[in-house]
């Protein structure tokens, strides 16, 4: 068993790679950054130790080995490499893992083939996270490498909300189910908002609200998740910054056989080009906001079907967890949007929502309470952190086994 008490949490995209070095004693960050544009021209690693300043690096970065190779050097410099004895693990994200991964799991070479079985299910993050692992184990073979699953966190679903309502048969051929994604910052959160309203989480129903450009939403009953608004893919559920979430499935038959439009097209449409983008040309919740103040309608309607869209899920938590204890906002939009979550609790004290508008606009890092104290329900701010998350569960592994 390891001595250390530093993990490295990986999280490779494919074009980039973000990590944090975490001191699990205190959960400290002694250094984050990420390369971007690993592959193309215009490579950049960007540096952030704890203290001193920033480091830039403008270069090419061929692949993810040459990407993670610079990391190394930069942690190095600060004496903190890859080779450092108080290194206990590497904790990688994995977006997909299946219905086989619901726990995070010591990667060996048959967990890293059951990861690649999965591919066909998340052709677009599984591959670069794969590569993540690759490079790391190559670059330390004696490390424990734990990868941590985005959907893990959703397998508790129960079947009737997992499944979609198909042909059974097409359906397990095709590994077609809800899976959900996120699930490590609901995870998180749904913990955090316990520790902060003081209660066991086992005791605690929540729905979590993480609006971040992707979004989605969770109902966790006692720290279990029974609902989650994403679904095969990270497209179904919540209107989203460039994702349109929730749409009729003939509207894809529709765009392509009187459209004209390829899969691909309508593919590129959906994930790329709708949501908050789509209906107004930004899909920065800040410049929405700003052009819908100003009166702009196209803005104005984006707004409206964000958060109308997120009304319809909570209403639809609320009655499949019989009881709520608290929302939580979190992520980009849910922890600095007054606007939004003003909007999205509007109108709704018969359920015992309510939000203090003085309370909603203070801005903090700080997790904390917006509704009033009388609320039935608390409304919460819950900054999200998926690193440190990711950091916890494999410090913890390694540390079982
Ligand atoms: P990602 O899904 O990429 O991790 P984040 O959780 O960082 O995204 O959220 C990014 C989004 O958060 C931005 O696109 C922006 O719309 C929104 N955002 C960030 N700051 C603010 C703010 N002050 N007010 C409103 N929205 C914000």
């Amino acid at each position: 068993m390891t001595t250390g008490t530093r993990v490295l949490v990986l999280n490779a995209g494919s074009s980039s790679v973000k990590y944090q070095l975490i001191d699990m004693l205190d959960g400290a960050k002694l250094a984050s950054g990420l390369v971007e544009r690993i592959g193309e021209e215009g490579g950049r690693l960007l540096h952030l130790p704890l203290t001193g300043e920033p480091r830039e690096t403008l270069r090419r970065f061929d692949g993810h080995d040459v990407a993670l190779e610079a990391v190394a050097e930069e942690l190095a410099k600060d004496l903190m490499g890859l080779d450092s004895p108080e290194l206990a693990a590497i904790g990688h994200r994995v977006v997909h893992g299946g219905l086989r991964f619901t726990r995070p799991t010591l990667v060996t070479d048959a967990v890293l083939g059951e990861i690649r079985r999965l591919i066909p299910v998340a052709p677009l993050h599984n591959p670069a996270n794969i590569t993540g692992i690759e490079v790391a184990r190559r670059l330390r073979p004696d490390l424990p490498q734990v990868a941590v699953f985005d959907t893990a966190f959703h397998a508790t679903l129960p079947e009737h909300a997992a499944r979609y309502a198909i042909d059974r048969a097409v359906a397990d051929e095709h590994r077609v189910r809800r899976y959900g994604f996120h699930g490590t910052s609901h995870q998180y959160v749904s913990r955090a908002t316990a520790r902060l309203l003081g209660r066991d989480p086992a005791e605690l129903n929540v729905i979590v609200l993480h609006l971040g450009n992707g979004a989605s939403a969770s109902a966790v009953a006692g720290g279990v998740c029974v609902e989650t608004s994403m679904g095969l893919t990270p497209l179904e559920g919540l209107v989203m910054g460039t994702r349109s979430g929730d749409a009729d499935p003939g509207l894809v038959f529709h765009l392509h056989r009187v459209g004209g439009m390829s899969v691909d097209q309508i593919d590129d449409l959906l994930n790329r080009r709708s949501g908050l983008l789509g209906l107004c040309g930004d899909n920065d919740m800040r410049e929405v906001v700003r052009r819908a103040q100003e009166g702009e309608e196209d803005a104005k309607l984006a707004f409206d079907s964000y958060v109308h869209r997120i009304r319809r899920y909570l209403g639809g938590y609320y009655a499949v967890l019989g009881r709520v204890d608290a929302v939580a906002f979190t992520a980009g939009v849910g922890e600095n949007s007054a606007e939004v979550r003003a909007a999205v609790c509007a109108n709704l004290e018969e359920l015992g929502i309510s939000v203090d508008p003085e309370l909603n606009a203070v801005r903090s890092r700080d997790a904390r309470t917006v509704s009033p104290s009388y609320s039935r329900v608390a409304v919460a701010v819950v900054p999200t952190d998926e690193e440190l998350e990711i950091a916890r569960q494999t410090f913890a592994l390694v540390h079982e086994v």
